[in-house]
């Protein structure tokens, strides 16, 4: 492994907490409902219907752009990306392709080479809105699907290939959980399937500028998960490329049970989704003073929290990562302060 150097890129989904559904009035909280009672024939995907834009779902994905230091699109274009799946059943997802609400960001994490409270900034491609899919059980010889998910409102974060170790990654994903739930655009919660990241790996000759060939890992959804992925994709690929072998680009999932990647499928190139602009939904005109309402009215971050912890309360650069980056954790402390407690 010496003798290479690891190329993280991360997708990260999560699920916004609106009322309702992205394209429809159904009733968002579907977390433990019967299956299939949070339906309507647009999340089904019946023919002849419309689908409408869920202003609060563009407003929470703003949030977390201007959270991230992205610059927010002045048109933002949904698209299908075409594919079939049994959880989808339109044969298409609507997404958003060539124009996204928000580029070019980033978001500061330690740097582990630096001194103490030094930051390095992992970059933000993008982050776009998308509908969520519905939910395939397999049970015996037979599948049953439950669209209650199917069109809940869906955010894919993507990062330039900016991170190099497992550490990293799991610093990013913690820092990134931390800002969606202090803006409260989502719970964030892995478990429930509300947060899931899927990281993109390649190796390179140590000193090579060039990029390697990446794996990508699908849907984990555990900080565990993700760092044993990453551990064993590192040496998987290391391994090859001694052998003088290539690695092929390829989607994994990952095998909790035997603690391993498995290819899933030959990775299809974006050709293959032949994305179009969705005729039934106008391109979104995202205005300046809506922008500045949106900035305004946003909370503290956890970075500006932890900058004002280190100045207010002269704490280590360690004590007010600790302190700032769960929303909970830093109010408790500064009630604490303000309760006359050194
Ligand atoms: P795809 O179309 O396969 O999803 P993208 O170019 O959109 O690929 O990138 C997806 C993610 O993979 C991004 O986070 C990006 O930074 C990362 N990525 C791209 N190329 C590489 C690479 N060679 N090694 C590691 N990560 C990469
Ligand atoms: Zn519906
Ligand atoms: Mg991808």
């Amino acid at each position: 492994m010496a003798n290479y150097e690891a190329v993280i890129g991360m997708e990260v989904h999560a699920q916004l907490l609106t009322k309702s559904k992205v394209f429809c009035g159904c009733d968002a909280a579907v977390f433990g409902a019967a299956p299939n009672t949070h339906v309507c024939p647009v999340c089904l995907g019946l023919p002849g219907v419309l689908p409408v834009t869920n202003r609060k779902a563009v407003e929470l994905t703003i949030m977390v752009g201007l959270a991230l230091n992205c610059e927010i699109a002045e048109a933002a274009v949904f698209a299908r990306k075409n594919y079939f799946y049994p959880d989808l059943p339109k044969a298409y997802q609507i997404s958003m392709y060539d124009f996204p609400l928000c580029l070019a960001g980033w978001l500061e994490i330690d740097d582990p080479e630096g001194p103490e409270g030094a930051k390095r900034r992992i970059r933000i491609r993008r982050v776009h809105l998308e509908e969520e899919t519905a939910k395939s059980f397999h049970v015996g010889d037979h599948s049953l699907v439950d669209f209650n998910r199917a069109g809940l409102p869906l955010m894919e974060i993507v990062t330039e290939p900016d991170i190099h170790t497992p550490e990293e990654a799991r610093q990013y994903l913690v820092r990134l959980r931390a800002t969606l739930r202090s803006l409260g655009v989502s719970s964030a919660d892995m478990e429930k399937g509300a947060m899931r990241c899927e990281p993109n790996i390649s190796l390179r000759p140590v000193g090579n500028d060039r990029l390697g060939t990446k794996v990508e890992v699908k849907n984990l959804n555990s900080f565990r998960a993700v760092k044993h992925a990453l551990d064993y994709e590192i040496e998987r690929q290391a391994r090859m490329l001694d052998r003088g072998e290539q690695v092929r680009q390829v989607t994994m999932g990952w095998d909790e049970r035997h603690n391993r990647t498995v290819e899933q499928r030959v990775k299809e190139e974006s050709d293959d989704y032949r994305y179009f602009p969705e005729p039934d939904l106008p391109p979104l005109r995202i205005s300046r003073a809506w922008v500045d309402e949106i900035r305004a009215a946003l909370p503290e971050l956890p970075e500006a929290k932890e900058k004002r912890f280190r100045d207010e309360y002269n704490l280590t650069a360690a004590e007010a990562t600790i302190l700032a980056t769960d929303r909970d954790v830093a109010v408790y402390f500064e009630r604490a302060v303000a309760a006359g407690r050194e």
